[in-house]
This record gives C-alpha cells, structure tokens and sequence, in this order.
C-alpha cells in the first residue's frame, strides 16, 4: 500500500501541468496518476484548489555566519534550527550555505565542521558550497578535485572585498589568478565556480573618495556598488571562463548589464547561469531613504526600475535562471544598527518569503507560466548545483518534496505571517498566493500553515553537477 497519495491538485512537472494525482512511498515520490488511479495509501491528502509545486530550492544562505559588518563585536547570523522553519512555512525543502576556506584552513575540515554545525539542526534538507577567500595557498587549490568526489561541486569566489576598508575586516577577495586556477581545476574536474562578482578598484575607490568627501549616507550605497562594477566584473569573470572552460553561476545579479553580460555568454552557448533576489526586483535604490530602508539592503546594492525590468524579463522567459535570498537572518535592530557606507548591515532576511512573492510578482501579475515558476524556484538551482533529479522535480524516484501554493490566499502580510526573526521586509507587502503546505521527503512537516511536525531531521545531500550543465546552458 502506498503511504500518501495528493489528490485534487494541479500539478507542476516539466512536462505540463495537469489534475494528477501524486502517490508518495516512504520518503519519495513513486507515480504520477490519473485522479482516483491510486486506490489505497495510508493516507491520502486533498489538494483540491492548491497548485502542487517542487519544494522550494533556497541555494543562497549565510546562517550561523559571523555578521562582518560590525566585527568588533563578534556576532552570528541565526542558524538553521531558527531560520529553516521559516523555510518549511515559506514552501523550501532544501537549502545551500557555505563554509568558508580561508588561509590556513582546510577543504574537508571547514566542510566536517559546518556539517556537523548543520546535524540535527535543520528542518530542510541541505548541501554546502565550499567558498575560497583571501591569499590562499596554491596548492590548497589540488583539494578542489577530492571536495567535487565527496559531492561538493560548486566554488564560490568574490571579485571583490565587498566591504569598506574601515573598519578592517578579513579579506573576501580571490584575485583572478587564483581564480583563474580554481577555474581550470572545476573544469577539470565537473565542478562549478559560483562567483559574486564586482570591480574591486571600483567598489573599493568609491568608499575611498566618500570617505574623503566625509559623504556617509548609506544611500549612496548604489553609487559604491554600482553599475559599472557589475558590467566590468561580470565581463571579466565571463572571458576568463571561456578562456579556462568553467561553468559560472553568478550570485545576486543586480543590474540590467549583468543580466545583458550573461545573455551574450549563453547566446555564444557558453554555461553561464545568473540568480538574482526577489529583493531586487522588488525594492529599488529609492527604497534605502525609507524609516527601515537598509532592512532591504544587501551587496551589491538595490538599483533602480530599469534594472528590476531587465531581471524580471530574465526570470520570466530565459537569462535570469534562479531566484534566491542571500539569506543572513538577524534581528530588527542587529539589521538596522549601521545607516552609514561603512557600517550597513548587508545580506537579506526572506527566504521564508521567496516562493510566495515570486508566485505573487511573477505568476500572478507578469504571466510567468507556473512551469517556469517551478524551474525559478527550485528546479534550475537543483539542476545546476547537482541536485537533480533527487531534487527540484515532482517525477518517479524524486523525493517527495511537495509544496502546495494556496492562490485563493490573498492579504497584506503581517509580521505574524512569518516564523524566523521579528521582523521581514515583507511587511506590509500584498501577496495573491501563498505556500500553505509543504512535505519533506514524504514528510508532512506544514499543514494549512500549521507546523505539524517540528523535526529538524533535514539530512546532508551529496552533489554531482550533470555534465551537461557544465557544458553549455542548459536552463
Ligand atoms: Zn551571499
């Protein structure tokens, strides 16, 4: 006998959509039927009126994460025991964060020591991208090929140190020589390189002259991080991937000329992926003058409607592949402390809120087709980081993460609508649809936004990117 059959809804798989009905044995999805084909199940769930949907992919995350911007004081994000139930009410199923290698560390340690932060603590599912900072070793770089075998095949690299040289913070920056190493080595080897990418002269220039003009504003923020920076680095990045024959998954693409940079790359059919935040494409420059504007920052900066038009085109039909969070929850007051250029708090809360205002702003009011939907928020972040098919897809052999979107549910949110800090950008924001239910490898752990089973049982998922991601664009 089965153990769950959804019933009534319909269901997004890449081949359509449609009235199926979806039969769940133990933790995966094992057919996909006409309604009423599966007689018998232990139980079975009416989804009547629900749209049934891939269970979120959320593959940018800062939980657990020292809060850099104020590192005289020695703070932490919250961690995945905190932050990933909000991530179950919200429709995600699995997350990717980070652990950091820095000069003296080892690949396989930093891995060892965030998973083991990880056991236990997590009510979604969850893998690591292995990030590489500072003037590392090169023969750190021969560690790459064992990470991509133990199933850690994406890299992440900044072009840039993000932050402002006062107050002295460690160095984020890779420079491109080593970056053009770890790329030879990820090509080599089926890896991925996930890169944020600004100018550093640029970024680093412009705090220099505002802090020599005694301009602190933190509005000015998009003139630090600004367009240029986003072109020239999107650029560079781009040929010295050509040049070596590595994939690139850009992070938080903000502006129109990143999104036009990786038009032109996927046209020459090299495999160059964007991501962007729903927090781009819903808040502008603009918004950093509002009473909690810098609630909604994060780097690079908000930009401005122009660029929001560019990435809503890509997320709608083809360029812009993901949407993701930068997640780095923290309190209201932790979040709001800095207002000026050098002490701003950057990374977003929202993860919780990513499924739903994507429904909201791109199904409902800019004809994003719900297929596409399901390859924005979770599909293409599985394929292209190596999840797929155990992730991303409601398919045979899957697991059974399942999410149903409500799109009678209509409201302005509140901040009793979400479940990880004491605030959400997303207050006061009118959504149309909503996740209200959401199974984790067969689990039902949200029912009618009801937590019906606080398991933080969620489980290490091992990685292998398809070569065929890595070779030419492939979503
Ligand atoms: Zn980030």
């Amino acid at each position: 006998m089965l153990d769950l059959v959804i019933r009534g809804g319909q269901v997004v798989t890449p081949q359509g959509v449609g009235p199926w009905d979806v039969a769940v044995q133990g933790e995966r999805v094992v057919a996909l039927g006409q309604p009423g084909e599966f007689s018998e199940a232990g139980r079975v769930m009416d989804a009547a009126g629900k749209i049934v949907v891939p269970g979120g992919v959320e593959r940018h995350t800062h939980l657990a994460h020292l809060v850099s911007m104020h590192p005289e004081e020695n703070l932490f994000t919250l961690g995945p025991e905190e932050d990933t139930r909000g991530m179950v009410f919200g429709g995600t199923t699995t997350h990717v964060d980070f652990c950091f290698v820095r000069p003296g560390s080892d690949v396989q340690q930093v891995i060892e020591t965030r998973a083991a932060r990880w056991q236990g603590q997590s009510y979604t599912d969850y893998s690591f991208h292995v990030a590489l900072q500072g003037h590392l070793e090169i023969k750190l770089f021969d560690q790459i090929a064992e990470a991509i075998q133990a199933g850690f095949p994406s890299f992440k690299v900044f072009t840039v140190d993000v932050l402002p040289p006062h107050p002295r913070r460690h160095p984020y920056r890779l420079d491109f020589g080593r970056i053009q190493l770890a790329m030879e080595k990820v090509a080599r080897h089926d890896g991925l390189m996930v890169v944020h990418a600004e100018d550093h002269d640029i970024v680093q220039f412009m705090y220099e002259k505002f802090r020599e003009e005694k301009q602190t504003d933190g509005w000015l923020l998009p003139q630090v991080h600004n367009k240029l920076s986003e072109q020239l680095a999107f650029r560079r990045t781009i040929q010295l991937a050509a040049a070596t024959g590595a994939g690139v998954y850009f992070v938080h693409t903000s502006a129109r000329e990143g999104v036009e940079a990786v038009a032109e790359a996927r046209a020459h059919r090299l495999p160059i992926y964007a991501e962007t935040l729903h927090h781009y494409t819903c808040f502008t420059a603009e918004d950093y003058r509002s009473p909690r504007g810098f609630c909604y920052h994060t780097y690079p900066s908000l930009k401005y409607p122009d660029d929001q038009a560019a990435l809503w085109d890509g997320l709608v039909n083809d360029g812009v592949s993901t949407t993701a969070t930068d997640e780095f929850p923290t309190s209201l007051e932790l979040k709001l402390r800095g207002q000026d250029l050098e002490n701003v708090t950057g990374g977003n809360l929202g993860a919780e809120a990513r499924m739903g205002i994507v429904f909201t702003e791109g199904v409902q009011k800019r004809k994003m087709s719900l297929p596409r939907f399901a390859e924005v928020t979770s599909t293409n972040a599985a394929r292209i980081l190596g999840l797929y098919p155990q992730k991303g897809v409601i398919a045979p052999g899957s697991d059974a993460d399942i999410v149903f979107i409500d799109p009678a549910f209509g409201k302005r949110l509140t901040v009793e609508d979400f479940h990880v800090s004491d605030y959400s950008p997303w207050e006061g924001w009118s959504v149309q649809g909503w996740p209200v239910t959401t199974i984790r490898r067969g689990r039902v752990i949200v029912e009618d936004r009801r937590l019906v089973a606080d398991t933080r049982d969620g489980q290490l998922v091992r990685r292998k990117i398809s070569p065929e991601v890595l070779r030419r664009p492939a979503c």
